[in-house]
Order: structure tokens, then C-alpha cells, then sequence
């Protein structure tokens, strides 16, 4: 399936814009408090968990365990032609940090499988991590 009719994500905004920096790079990149080591996702400026306002973008290996998934049947929306798989990752080096993905079909998948991430280019170039089985 083609990108091309998928909205890009917005790569400029201040709280993700280092996702997309890592990203552009084929690095997986976590908000992180400097304060605590906290993962911060969805990220923020601040950490919720020590109210500390110095955070950084942690590289972390693109490597995940899958939470949990669903595959839709109809088209909900253009650009996701049916049926494809929405997975639910938990990152291996962020302990709380989960992260969705696009699978195409309806793949064989196990809750607590090894999932790993490849960098797919959308319309526009950016690339977009995309979880896949591990095999
Ligand atoms: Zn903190």
C-alpha cells in the first residue's frame, strides 16, 4: 500500500520534532527526563514524574514487545485500505513507552512477541517507524 494518500505527520512541532530528527535518521528516540531518567510518551517538556523541566531525546534500540493489536476489516479511512493491523508496541529500553505501527493483511501475531522497527519513507519523505514481527 502507498503512503501517498496518507496525511504526512507533522515532523515541526516542539515536543516531537526530535522523534522525527532521530527518525530521519533511522534511530528510534524516546523524550527523556534529564532529571530522573524518566521515559517521557506522549512527549513532553516537563516529566510527570519528578516535575523537572530539562528532558532529551534518548536513542533507544528499535527493538519492542507487542501489547496487543487489531485488524480492521473496513475501510475507516483513505490511505488504509482493509484489511490491514494496528499493533501496540512496548519499547524494550523505555519501560512504559508504547508506540502504534500499520501492518498490512492480517498477520500472524502473539501478544509478547519480539517486534522491531523498520523506517518507511510517507508521501512527503519522512521516514515513519513501522513495527514488524521479529522473526
Ligand atoms: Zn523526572
Amino acid at each position: 500500500m502507498s503512503y501517498a494518500e496518507r496525511p504526512p505527520p507533522v515532523t515541526t512541532d516542539y515536543d516531537t520534532a526530535g522523534f522525527w530528527a532521530a527518525a530521519s535518521e533511522k534511530k528510534l528516540a524516546v523524550r527523556t527526563c534529564s532529571d530522573c531518567g524518566q521515559s517521557l510518551h506522549m512527549p513532553k517538556a516537563y516529566c510527570h514524574s519528578c516535575g523537572g523541566w530539562e528532558t532529551e531525546w534518548k536513542v533507544v534500540p528499535p527493538t519492542a514487545t507487542l501489547y496487543t493489536w487489531t485488524t480492521t476489516e473496513r475501510e475507516l479511512r483513505a490511505g488504509f485500505k482493509p484489511p490491514y493491523t494496528i499493533v501496540c508496541v512496548e519499547v524494550d529500553e523505555a519501560p512504559g513507552v508504547r508506540m502504534v505501527g500499520y501492518l498490512p493483511g492480517r498477520p500472524h501475531l502473539k501478544v509478547g512477541m519480539a517486534m522491531h522497527a523498520r523506517f518507511e519513507p510517507t508521501a512527503d519523505g519522512t521516514l515513519l517507524p513501522q513495527w514488524y514481527p521479529t522473526p
